[in-house]
């Protein structure tokens, strides 16, 4: 009869648990700080809801409507969200989500391109501007290719 192996004992600092985009994300945040963190997921890499969003990503960017504001996106999500979703939540995401776009460009993300080279964007769901950014019909699997390969460097 065969004995099970003993578990392999493993020390982290912080232990983030499920590896989609916002456990990846996550890992990476920590890893730039110097923090030590071991992500577990129960799935191989890359396998997560994350891989299914693709109708893309919302961040007023105003590639192709220059008048959008961080604070239009909010009231379009708080009222979409008929009020229900927490707003200090909805502000630190519609503020910060620029820059995190822009930081995926840079990780690799090959975002769609106007002719002039900006992001592209286009409207989805109840926005009042073509605030979505995306990689054809496949944000999401880009989205989670880019933090994977990011998490791994
Ligand atoms: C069909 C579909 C379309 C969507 N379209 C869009 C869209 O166009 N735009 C948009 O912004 N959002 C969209 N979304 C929503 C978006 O995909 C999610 O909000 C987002 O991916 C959530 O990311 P997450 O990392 O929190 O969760 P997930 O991507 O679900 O990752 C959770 C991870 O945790 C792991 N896990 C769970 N339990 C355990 C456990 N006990 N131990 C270890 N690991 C565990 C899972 O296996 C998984 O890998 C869509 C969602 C779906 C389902």
């Amino acid at each position: 009869m065969s004995t099970p192996s003993s578990p392999e004992t493993v020390s982290t600092s912080v232990l983030v648990i499920g590896a989609g985009g916002a456990g990846l994300r996550t890992s990476i945040e920590l890893a730039q700080n110097d923090v030590d963190c071991l992500v577990l997921g129960k799935r191989a890499h890359g396998d997560a809801h994350t891989i299914w969003a693709a109708g893309g990503i919302n961040a007023s960017l105003g590639s192709l409507d220059p008048e959008d504001r961080w604070e239009i996106h909010a009231a379009d999500t708080l009222d979409e969200g008929h009020f229900v979703n927490d707003p200090t939540a909805v502000e630190m995401l519609c503020r910060r989500a620029p820059d995190r776009i822009r930081e995926l460009a840079e990780w690799g993300m090959d975002f769609d391109r106007t002719d002039e080279g900006k992001i592209n964007q286009r409207y989805f769901g109840a926005q009042s501007f073509r605030r979505t950014c995306f990689v054809g019909d496949r944000t999401g699997q880009a989205l989670m290719d880019t933090l994977v390969q990011k998490a791994m460097d």
